[in-house]
């Protein structure tokens, strides 16, 4: 078998007989293969070597046990693992999440998009993804430093800057990379860009913070001036208020947006009057010092608080930033109904296969390997600064930033001409999937 199948059905049926159960996997591979197939079907070059097949079999997968003692001397044990999925084109690279859902599955899901995300940033990045089923939350400082570092003892072996670069996902801010990083730079005796996401004082870039958020509207931006309209005096509803919705809501207040909400777990605050710059200093307090409730914003304020998400707000556009499924088809048919232009997702994954279907036919759609790209694209200058030892300054890494955001639209353009508007679908899974592909092809079977 040497010949790439190209029939979708046949092709998925063969991976989920591999990948038994590992239903986020599946739908991450659905999504990709059913626009990727078609293209290795039109274009001969792509057609040997099994491309597609190799590229959905992680390269490895490291699975470990990490025990840690809780603050009552409890000895804890939880699960993690590291999946390298690709290093065609660079040193493995994906954040690392700690969260109670985290599985293979969902490492590997992440771990293939990350392999695609990288590649769409043009810069020499192969595609991982790591993180444990701990759960971080109402953990104490010291629980969480423990934890960090009986993970990296046993993750050390398999990272370096030539090898693997770790950095934050869900549930692994500065704090947490600072723990590990430090934990690595004692094992390994070494000082090296290993991770990325490192504070500004022990070889972080100054702009990765706020990279994801600020990436995601760049990308909104060149989407609605492609469609000669801009993202001044629109209204927007955001999800989340972690670090990609934070930023992604500062950055839309910097270009005249007028944002009109964030979530947490428990549910949604919406501020019909716009969260402003004061009200969002408000927010980053509350969410990355105090670590409270979103609801304490609409006390504040004097705005609703509603339990579940932002959907049925009336706004122009969307930027789903939470987590994955967490849009679905009744919410996406809402967001249309009530006149939506674009939406962009900040989180991986955010809405659900049936909702992406629905987007795609009626609205501009970015899909997150595309729009969130923006915060793994500065862990790459990240490395590259670590790598020279030097520093750049903030306007440097911003101008990058907004450079490799036009550069990944203008790549999902290339691709994803459409009839009505431009499949940025299609578009982000041929434009990721081309660079690997050469690269596999020209590295010979391996
Ligand atoms: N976790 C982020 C992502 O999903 C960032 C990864 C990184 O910076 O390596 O792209």
């Amino acid at each position: 078998m040497s010949k790439t199948c190209t029939d979708l059905d046949t092709f998925m049926s063969g991976l989920k007989k591999r990948n038994p159960g590992q239903k986020e996997f599946h739908a991450a591979v659905h999504e990709v293969a059913s626009d990727v197939l078609p293209f290795i079907a039109d274009n001969k070059d792509y057609q040997g070597e099994c491309l597609l097949e190799r590229l959905t079999e992680p390269d490895r997968i490291i699975s470990f046990r990490v025990s840690w003692v809780d603050d009552d001397g409890n000895v804890r044990a939880n699960r993690a693992w590291r999946v390298q999925f690709c290093n065609a084109i660079g040193p493995y690279k994906g954040g690392i999440r700690f969260h109670e859902t985290v599985t293979e599955s969902v490492l590997k899901f992440l771990g293939f998009e990350q392999t695609f995300k990288n590649s769409l940033t043009g810069l020499p990045m192969g595609g991982a993804k790591g993180g444990s089923n701990f759960n971080p939350k109402g953990k104490s400082d010291g629980e969480i430093m423990r934890f960090c570092q009986s993970m990296m003892t046993e993750l050390h072996r398999y990272i370096g800057p030539d090898k693997d670069v770790p950095a934050g996902d869900i549930g692994v801010g500065a704090r947490e990379i600072g723990y590990m990083f430090g934990q690595y730079r004692r094992l390994s005796h070494t000082f090296t860009g290993a991770m990325t996401g490192k504070g500004v004082s022990f070889g972080g870039s100054v702009g990765r913070k706020e990279a994801t958020g600020h990436g995601v509207v760049y990308f909104m931006r060149e989407m609605m001036h492609a469609v000669d309209d801009g993202i001044e005096g629109k209204t927007a509803v955001v999800s989340g208020s972690g670090n990609v919705a934070l930023y992604c809501l500062e950055k839309l207040i910097q270009l005249g947006a007028k944002p009109l909400t964030a979530s947490d777990s428990s549910g949604f605050i919406h501020d019909p009057d716009g969260i402003d710059e004061e009200k969002l200093d408000f927010i980053k307090d509350l969410k990355e010092v105090r670590r409270g409730r979103i609801k304490e914003y609409a006390d504040k304020y004097g705005c609703n608080f509603s339990e579940g998400r932002p959907w049925d707000i009336k706004a122009d556009l969307a930027f789903p930033c939470a987590t994955q499924n967490e849009l679905d088809k009744d919410d996406a048919q809402s967001l249309i109904d009530n006149g939506l232009i674009a939406l962009a997702e900040g989180a991986n994954m955010p809405c659900t296969s049936d909702a992406q279907h629905l987007l795609r036919n009626n609205v501009l759609y970015a899909p997150g390997k595309a729009s969130n790209a923006g915060g793994v694209a500065v862990s790459g200058l990240e490395q590259s600064q670590n790598s020279q030892r030097v520093s750049w300054s903030i306007e440097e890494v911003d101008k990058r930033l907004q450079e490799i955001m036009e550069k990944i639209h203008c790549k999902c353009v290339k691709y994803g001409e459409g009839k009505d508007r431009t499949d940025y679908v299609r578009g982000a899974n041929i434009g990721g999937f081309t660079k690997v592909a050469d690269a596999l092809q020209q590295c010979g079977v391996v």
